[in-house]
C-alpha cells in the first residue's frame, strides 16, 4: 500500500458553525468593515491574552499590511538621502516587499549564526546606516529579538525599527513584556500560522498615537475624517475574518495542548533515535508551534535528507530558501556577504508538523531522518577507511 503523502504543513481553522455564531450578528448591525464590533472584540481579546490592561493591538488584513503600516507609521515613505530599508536576507519575501512598497530598496544583511536574527551591534556600526531610513528585524520562525537592545538601538542611531514577527504568536502570549512603546511589533494571521484568521495580521504597540497611525496607514490615510493627512492604503480587517479569529481563540487553549504534544513526541522521538549527533531538533517552545526544523550537520547531509523525505511520502520545506537576495525580484539589490544566510539556507529543513500529525508518522518522519544522517557517518567512515 503506498502511503498517502503527507504535507510539511497542514492547518485546520475552526468549523464554519464556529465561525457562524460571529457572523450571524453581522446582517443586524449591517456594518461589515471599517472596525466593526467583531474586530474590536478580537483586539480587545488578543490584548487581554497579551496580558495588557488596555488595547495593544490593531488588527490588519495580513501581516504584510501589518509591515506597511508600520513602516509608514515610524519611518514614513523612502527619501532620497535615507533610501534603504535594511533586512535580513534570511526570511520570507513579503518583509521585503513591504518595504519596497514604502518607496525603500531593500539593502540585505547577514544574520548572526545563533539567533538567526540581525545582530543589533552589527546594525549600529554598519557603514551604510546613514542611508537606511528604515531597520525591519524578523523572528525567524518565530523566534523573537532581543526588543530592550533593539530599542537601544533605535535610540543611538535615530533609525526607526519594525519587527517582522509575523510567526511568533506564541512566543508573545508567552513574554508579552515584548510589546514596545517605540517598536511595532507585526504578527501574520495567515493560515500556515498558529493563530489564524484565514488572511489576517496585527501591529502590537503599547503607545497610543502610534495605533492611531496605524488605524490611519491601514485606511487611506485617514483619522477622524475622510481627508487624506498621511501616506496609507486600503489594509483593514473585514469583520468576516475578525469572525474567524473570535472562533480560533474559542479553541486556543485546546490546540495549544494538541501542539505541546506533537512537539513534545518529536523531541522524545529524537531523543532515542540518537540522530542527535547528526542534526539539531528545534521545535515549540523555542520556535513557533507552525514549525518542525532540523538543522543538518552539513549541505550534503541536507540535500540527502530531502530527497530520503520525498521518497517517503513526508513534505518537507526550506522555509526562508536560500535567501532573498538570491530570488529574480531581489537580484540587484545591494546587499552585504551572505555566509551565514547561505549555510542557514542549505541546512536548515522544515519537517511536517501539524496539531494532528499522529505518534506514528512522527516515528516514521524521525526515522528517516536518523537512516539519512547514519548513511552519511558511515559513508564519511568509508572514505576515511580507504585512504
Ligand atoms: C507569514 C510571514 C509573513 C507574511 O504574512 P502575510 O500575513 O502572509 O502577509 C511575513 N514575514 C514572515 C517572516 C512570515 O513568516
Amino acid at each position: 500500500m503506498n502511503a498517502q503523502f503527507h504535507k510539511v504543513c497542514n492547518p485546520l481553522l475552526p468549523e464554519a458553525a464556529a465561525i457562524f455564531e460571529y457572523l450571524k450578528t453581522l446582517n443586524q448591525a449591517r456594518w461589515y468593515t471599517n472596525r466593526g464590533t467583531l474586530q474590536a472584540s478580537l483586539e480587545e481579546r488578543l490584548s487581554m491574552l497579551f496580558g495588557a490592561d488596555h488595547n495593544v493591538v490593531v488588527a490588519t488584513a495580513s501581516g504584510s499590511a501589518a509591515l506597511e503600516a508600520s513602516i509608514l507609521a515610524t519611518a514614513g515613505t523612502a527619501t532620497p538621502d535615507k533610501p534603504y530599508a535594511f533586512l535580513p536576507s534570511y526570511t520570507f519575501a513579503a518583509t521585503a516587499l513591504a518595504a519596497e512598497r514604502c518607496g525603500y530598496t531593500p539593502y540585505f544583511l547577514d544574520v548572526d549564526p545563533e539567533t538567526w536574527s540581525l545582530d543589533p551591534d552589527m546594525i549600529a556600526r554598519h557603514p551604510k546606516i546613514i542611508n537606511a531610513g528604515v531597520i525591519i528585524v524578523v523572528a525567524p520562525y518565530g523566534r523573537m529579538p532581543d526588543m530592550v537592545a533593539l530599542e537601544t538601538l533605535y535610540k543611538k542611531t535615530g533609525v526607526a525599527v519594525v519587527v517582522d514577527a509575523a510567526a511568533a504568536f506564541e512566543q508573545v502570549v508567552a513574554a508579552p513584556g515584548c510589546i514596545s512603546a517605540t517598536i511595532p511589533v507585526c504578527l501574520s494571521f495567515h493560515a500556515t500560522k498558529t493563530f489564524s484568521t484565514g488572511e489576517g495580521g496585527a501591529v502590537l504597540w503599547s503607545d497610543q498615537i502610534g495605533r492611531e497611525s496605524i488605524v490611519q496607514a491601514t485606511n487611506f490615510g485617514f483619522l477622524n475624517s475622510r481627508e487624506c493627512r498621511s501616506a496609507g492604503f486600503n489594509g483593514k480587517m473585514s469583520e468576516y475574518s475578525a469572525a474567524v479569529g473570535l472562533a480560533m481563540l474559542d479553541m486556543l487553549e485546546e490546540r495549544r495542548q494538541e501542539y505541546f504534544e506533537v512537539s513534545h513526541t518529536y523531541r522524545q522521538a529524537f531523543a532515542s533515535s540518537g540522530a542527535n549527533s547528526s542534526g539539531q531538533f528545534f521545535a515549540s517552545p523555542e520556535i513557533s508551534s507552525a514549525y518542525a526544523l532540523i538543522l543538518a550537520r552539513d549541505s550534503i547531509v541536507a540535500a540527502e535528507l530531502c530527497v530520503e523525505l520525498q521518497v517517503s511520502q513526508f513534505g518537507w520545506r526550506r522555509w526562508y530558501e536560500s535567501g532573498l537576495h538570491n530570488m529574480a525580484h531581489f537580484l540587484d539589490c545591494p546587499r552585504d556577504a551572505m555566509a551565514v544566510t547561505t549555510d542557514l539556507g542549505d541546512r536548515l529543513i522544515g519537517l511536517p508538523m501539524a496539531h494532528d500529525l499522529s505518534e506514528d508518522k512522527i516515528a516514521q518522519i524521525v526515522d528517516v531522518v536518523a537512516a539519512t544522517c547514519e548513511t552519511e557517518v558511515a559513508f564519511v567512515a568509508e572514505q576515511a577507511g580507504g585512504r
